[in-house]
């Protein structure tokens, strides 16, 4: 166990078409209510608990982790472990939280952003969110200090796919790293399709084709993205193959989902109930070996087994779960 990721809230602004599709989670929708949610407390008591473990990196997340209040208290409570802590947003929120972020102990920031085409962007957020204000959250994080960036395009085919070598372009050369990622079967919603994903070796290929790739080691065992780098010393970039190379057998990484449930996939259909622990008074031992009990049970694999027929199985939604 060396990654931990904490979804702090299923709420999101944006309704991405992979993940949020709006027919799904429209004003009908219904989110967690407050008192179902961990508070920054218990949050950060698990936290303390994982890093006893073996967690090394601490990811916040979502739905959009920057929507929820005060986030920066919740970093500066995380700050006091020994772990690297990291934030994934849409970005949206970014630029007037940044600054408060980094004060607070943050360590780096990923910021999804799909396209540099405007209209091909506000299609996939489907909220009608300009990429001008991405892109100004992303130099307001550098600004900030927390730079190299990471910028994550997950790569629909007939939507996008047309953008990724102008998205290499536009990052090469700047130190941040864009990290391209295959459309994944998450949750249920969002009618996933093979044809669809884009395989990591045709990401690399396009872009190779413009400016030489040679591949790089992991900075760690476990990394799941592959890291390339330019040849002319450009910088580098990243392909995340969930779907055409699992890599299951080497996933590090436990889930914390908004409400306290415990995931060792992301593709999982049940949670590890932490919050009911929590909440009638269990002692930080007693937590520790049901975290470590779950983690040495663990089995999944799902993305080696991966079928048309297993993408309709029920999967937790991607926002709840954390992505
Ligand atoms: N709201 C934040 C954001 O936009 O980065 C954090 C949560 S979001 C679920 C985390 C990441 O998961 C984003 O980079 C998003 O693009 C990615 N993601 C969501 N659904 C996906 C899917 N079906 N396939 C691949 N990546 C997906």
């Amino acid at each position: 166990m060396r990654d931990l990721r904490i979804s702090v809230t299923d709420r999101c602004n944006f309704r991405c078409v992979y993940c949020m599709p709006r027919e799904v989670f429209d004003a009908g929708h219904e989110f967690l209510p407050h008192s179902a949610i961990l508070s920054f407390e218990e949050i950060a008591r698990l936290a303390r608990i994982f890093v006893g473990l073996g967690v090394k990196k601490i990811r916040l997340t979502g739905g959009e982790p920057l929507v929820r209040k005060q986030l920066h208290r919740l970093v500066a409570m995380l700050s006091t472990l020994p772990v690297e802590i990291t934030l994934t947003t849409n970005g949206s929120l970014l630029a007037k939280q940044a600054s408060a972020l980094r004060d607070a102990g943050l360590d780096r920031v990923t910021v999804s952003l799909d396209s540099l085409d405007d209209a091909t962007f506000r299609a996939m957020n489907d909220a009608d969110y300009p990429v001008a204000k991405v892109i100004e959250g992303i130099e307001a994080a550098a600004a900030a200090g927390l730079a190299p960036v990471k910028i994550n395009m997950v790569v629909k085919r007939g939507t996008n796919d047309g953008d990724i070598v102008a998205m290499a372009q536009r990052w090469r050369g700047t130190g941040h790293v864009i990290r391209f990622i295959e459309y994944m079967d998450v949750g249920g919603t969002n009618g996933w399709r093979m044809d669809e994903v884009v395989p990591s070796a045709e990401v690399i290929r396009r872009i190779h084709d413009a400016w030489a790739l040679e591949p790089i080691d992991p900075n760690y065992p476990g990394e799941v993205a592959e890291r390339w780098r330019y040849a002319d010393g450009a910088g580098e970039i990243g392909v995340i193959s969930s779907v055409t190379q699992a890599f299951c057998s080497s996933c590090t990484r436990m889930r914390l989902s908004t409400e306290g449930g415990l995931y060792t996939c992301l593709f999982g259909q049940h949670g590890h109930d932490l919050k009911s622990l929590l909440r009638t008074g269990a002692s930080d031992d007693e937590l520790r070996d049901e975290i470590a009990a779950v983690w040495q049970r663990r089995a999944d694999r799902y993305s080696e087994m991966r079928t048309k027929e297993t993408a309709r199985q029920p999967k937790v939604e991607m926002s709840y779960i954390g992505g």
